[in-house]
């Protein structure tokens, strides 16, 4: 995921300054929705959310497994 840098984010950040981050092509940076705006369909949601309950399954297995009481 490499490209010439040619044009920068620009969308104002919380500073008040323009953001410097180079851009994709359509203009603005990967925290600007340059890369993704996010799900747009139903099933994309679903995916997402299949795949963060499975993460977060996962995480509180282990995790329960740390916290174990002795
Ligand atoms: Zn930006």
């Amino acid at each position: 995921m490499t490209r010439p840098i040619k044009q920068r984010c620009g969308a104002r950040t919380r500073t008040g300054r323009p953001c410097r981050a180079p851009a994709w092509p359509n203009g603005r940076c990967r925290m600007h929705g340059g890369l993704s705006t996010g799900c747009r369909t139903a099933e994309g949601r679903a995916l997402v959310t299949a795949a963060a309950k499975a993460y977060w399954a996962r995480w509180r297995a282990e995790r329960a497994h740390e916290a174990a009481p002795s």
